[in-house]
Parts: structure tokens; C-alpha cells; sequence
């Protein structure tokens, strides 16, 4: 059986279908206060937020803005502490680990009133998340981590034991799982989309294809490099998450890109869907390399992402190893095609969790490590607020930190390849032994 239908177009990201791009404006000033760099969610998130705060604000971005990973994503919008409180407060304290649970619910709060009060159209469906326990073990500690929620913050969150699951999803594969309530599905190209649109509605210039090269210091101000010119600035922020290079080493040593990849079905019989994905919820998985998944905005297709490879690899060979391990949790699926195969890239921290920094005047938010729908927004307009000196600037995640790992001297991350190797081997193989 062929894997594709007729119209299929590997490489291209389902949201990209029929999307009414937003033509970047504007020519590089030779100045402002705030120069963005990167116009994914974090990069526009900040400028409107530094707007707000009377800065004159320019944003370019190295190649057409959104292309990064803000367009590319699963659409699964919500927040959550991505460690559990021990690993938390083991990694950077018990304060901190208090202060990033109390803040989640806010953050998913905040992202869905800038929603609102910028009139973004991105078929935002509070459709509720489910993690999906892939182990026995998994099961205890997600039951565990629902009593932390409760006490620390006010996520809602549920447990579904084994017995109930087949509610939420058709497969025996599962030994329970833990629904974020109030997480929610958007069509992610549009909020990119819409905040282009409230970017530009306020004047900020949005540079396409115009890389910042160079950026050197002159003493309390900035002077970046760019094939469209130069341009002064009293301060940067850096909004490159996992496309980050050079010249911003620094960063580069900190955030590592891991590629994500996902593919989209045919359009499935209405009742197969429900049959397949009764809860109808955005689905994901405990297991280390993890699948996530969910129904498109129009109820037609699964969108089924994760597993295919640590390193980059050609969309066939993505393809056919994310469809294989759909069918290896739906089998109903096998003899179904797919129109769409993409990767892109997510910013990985060496501690997992997204930091907002700054040195002298050149300021940052980045390392989501996989779950920056909310949190890209979120810490990109606290990253302006502190660059503003605004109050509003105050979060826990100036207190998480960017390390540096042995297995990456250099700006590269190429222990992936040995890493790739490992998860697919040993680290599944234990997995699937206590997954029976
Ligand atoms: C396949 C995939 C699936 C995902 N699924 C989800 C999900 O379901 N839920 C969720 O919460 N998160 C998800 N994520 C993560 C989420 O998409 C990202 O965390 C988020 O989009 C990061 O936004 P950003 O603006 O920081 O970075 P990006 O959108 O990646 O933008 C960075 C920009 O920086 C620009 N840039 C880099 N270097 C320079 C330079 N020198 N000069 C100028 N510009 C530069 C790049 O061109 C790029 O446009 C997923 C990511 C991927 C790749």
C-alpha cells in the first residue's frame, strides 16, 4: 500500500494549508530601544508587551517569520510544570519549585485573555489535555503529581484509572491517565498569524529574511549586523528558541534544537474518529521518546506526532515510523493514508525547563523543550516587561537556570546522534518491558 493519497506534499505542515499569510512591513530603522530578534510567538509576544511600555520596538527575523517552530506545532495550548515539584526543587529549590507550580494555571490564563483581547480567529477549543500513562509506575506518579497540582496550584487536573480510560481513547495500551482540564487546541499558524497581525496594527516593524549576524556592545548600547543593514539599540531580545546559532554562542550552548516531527491522516469517517478518540481530547504520551496526538480543528483528521527521530531525518522515513506507532496504538488505522509529513524544530534546555534571563541589556526567553504554545507568549512579554523594568516582568522563570552539559562543548548538539541510538534501543526496550 502506498502511504500517501494523491495530493500529499511531504515537508509541508498541515496548518500551512489555505492560511492567509500576513505580509511582514517596514524597512530597518537605524535605531529603536528594543530590536527582537526572532518572530515566532516568544519574538512578537515581547514586542507587544514592550510597545506597551512606550518602546520603540523593531523585530526581524533570519528567514520568513513563524517558519521556526510557531507555525509548525501540534496546537496543543496549556501549562504545566514540566517537572514534577521533587525534580523541581531539587534542580533549582523549594522556593522556585513553589513559584513555577503556583504560576502555571496564570500563564495558560494569561495566553488565552491575549487571545481575546487581540481578537485572534485560531479555532481555540478548550478541549482538555490527557497524558497518557505508558507504565504502571507512570500511573502512581501521575496520581501523585495530581495531588501536588491541587496543593501547589490551580491547574485542574484529574486522574482516569485503567478501567475508565476507554472514554477517552480506544487502545488497551494505556494503564491510565491525567486530563488537564482546562487545556485547550488551536490552530497554531493562526495565533502566529494574528500576532503578526496586532504587531504590525501597532506600527512595530516585522524585518523577514534579515538574520542579525553580528551584535557587538558599545557601551550601554547595542549594534547589530543584519544583510539589510545595521541598526542600534539600547536593548536585544533574543527570541530564537531552538533555532538559535550563531553569533549568540552563548545560547547556542544552552538550547539545543531537537526535531519534532508529526503527520496528518486522510480525512477519516466521522465515526471512526469518535470510535478511535471518544474524549475527543489533545493526547500525549509518558513514554521518554513520546507520541502526541489529537484531532484536527475540523474534525476530520488524527494529527499524530513525536517518535520518528532525535536527529534529522527525510520525511519518508519520519513518515512511515509515525504511522507505524499510530497503528501500534490504533491498529484500526493501518491501511489509512497520510497527505501531510513535518518536522520542526523545539528548543531543548539541559534542565527541561525554559529560562528568562539577561546580561547587561541583552535579554532572553527560550529552552520550552517542547511546550511553548503558551509559554513562548507568556515568558516572551515577561522577558520585555523586565527589559522594561515593569513590574509585570516578575515570574519564577528568572530563577530556573540555562546549564551547560558536558556532551555539548561546542554550539552543536551532536551527542543526538549517540542519544537517538540509546532511546531507541535501550531506554524502549525497558519501557515496553514495563509497559506489559
Ligand atoms: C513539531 C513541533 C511540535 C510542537 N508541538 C507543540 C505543542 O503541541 N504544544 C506546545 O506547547 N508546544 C509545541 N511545540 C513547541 C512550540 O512550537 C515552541 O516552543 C514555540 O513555537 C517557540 O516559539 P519561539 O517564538 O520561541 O520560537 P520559533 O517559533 O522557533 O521562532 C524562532 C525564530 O528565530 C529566528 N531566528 C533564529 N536565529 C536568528 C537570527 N540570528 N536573527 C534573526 N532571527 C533568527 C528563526 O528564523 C525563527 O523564526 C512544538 C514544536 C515543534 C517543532
Amino acid at each position: 500500500m502506498t502511504l500517501w493519497t494523491d495530493d500529499a506534499a511531504p515537508g509541508q505542515p498541515y496548518w500551512w494549508d489555505g492560511i492567509d499569510w500576513v505580509t511582514p512591513e517596514g524597512a530597518l530603522p537605524a535605531r529603536c530601544d528594543l530590536l527582537v530578534v526572532g518572530a515566532g510567538y516568544t519574538g512578537l509576544s515581547a514586542a507587544l508587551a514592550a510597545h506597551e511600555c512606550g518602546a520603540s520596538v523593531a523585530i526581524v527575523d533570519a528567514a520568513d517569520p513563524g517558519k521556526g517552530a510557531s507555525t509548525r506545532n501540534g496546537g496543543m495550548f496549556g501549562a504545566h510544570p514540566r517537572l514534577g515539584w521533587d525534580a523541581l526543587a531539587q534542580r533549582f529549590g523549594a522556593q522556585t519549585a513553589d513559584a513555577l507550580f503556583a504560576e502555571a494555571g496564570g500563564a495558560l490564563d494569561w495566553a488565552r485573555a491575549l487571545i481575546d483581547r487581540e481578537g485572534i480567529d485560531c479555532d481555540l477549543q478548550q478541549t482538555g489535555r490527557i497524558q497518557l500513562a505508558w507504565t504502571a509506575k507512570h500511573f502512581e506518579d501521575q496520581k501523585a503529581l495530581a495531588q501536588t497540582l491541587a496543593e501547589k496550584s490551580s491547574v485542574k487536573a484529574h486522574v482516569v484509572p485503567r478501567e475508565a480510560l476507554n472514554q477517552e481513547i480506544e487502545t488497551r495500551r494505556y494503564f491510565g491517565g491525567l486530563v488537564f482540564d482546562e487545556h485547550c487546541a488551536i490552530q497554531p499558524a493562526k495565533f502566529h498569524q494574528g500576532l503578526m497581525r496586532a504587531a504590525l496594527a501597532r506600527g512595530i516593524p516585522i524585518i523577514a529574511h534579515c538574520p542579525v549576524t553580528q551584535l557587538e556592545r558599545t557601551g550601554a548600547t547595542f549594534a547589530a549586523t543584519t544583510p539589510k543593514g545595521r541598526i542600534k539599540a539600547d536593548k536585544v531580545l533574543l527570541a530564537t528558541n531552538g533555532y538559535t546559532a550563531k553569533p549568540f554562542v552563548w545560547h547556542a550552548r544552552r538550547i539545543f534544537a531537537l526535531p519534532s516531527y508529526l503527520i496528518a491522516t486522510e480525512p477519516l469517517a466521522a465515526n471512526l474518529i469518535g470510535h478511535l478518540a471518544p474524549g475527543r481530547r489533545m493526547m500525549v504520551e509518558t513514554r521518554a521518546r513520546h507520541s502526541y496526538f489529537r484531532i484536527s480543528p475540523d474534525g476530520s483528521r488524527i494529527l499524530y506526532g513525536g517518535r520518528a527521530s532525535m536527529v534529522n531525518v527525510d520525511m519518508q522515513t519520519a513518515a512511515k515510523r509515525l504511522h507505524a506507532t499510530m497503528c501500534d496504538v490504533w491498529p484500526d488505522l493501518k491501511e489509512t493514508k497520510l497527505s501531510h509529513v513535518w518536522s520542526g524544530n523545539t528548543g531543548y534546555s539541559f534542565t527541561h525547563m525554559p529560562h528568562v534571563g539577561a546580561d547587561r541589556g541583552l535579554h532572553y526567553a527560550m529552552g520550552y523543550s517542547g511546550s511553548g504554545t503558551v509559554m513562548a507568549p507568556y515568558l516572551g512579554a515577561k522577558a520585555a516587561y523586565r527589559a522594561m523594568n515593569d513590574p509585570r516582568g516578575e515570574t519564577g522563570y528568572s530563577a530556573t537556570q540555562l546549564t551547560r552539559h558536558w556532551m555539548q562543548p561546542g554550539t552543536r548538539p551532536h551527542f543526538l546522534h549517540a542519544a537517538n541510538l540509546w532511546y531507541r534501543t535501550a531506554v524502549d526496550w525497558s519501557e515496553n518491558l514495563k509497559s506489559r
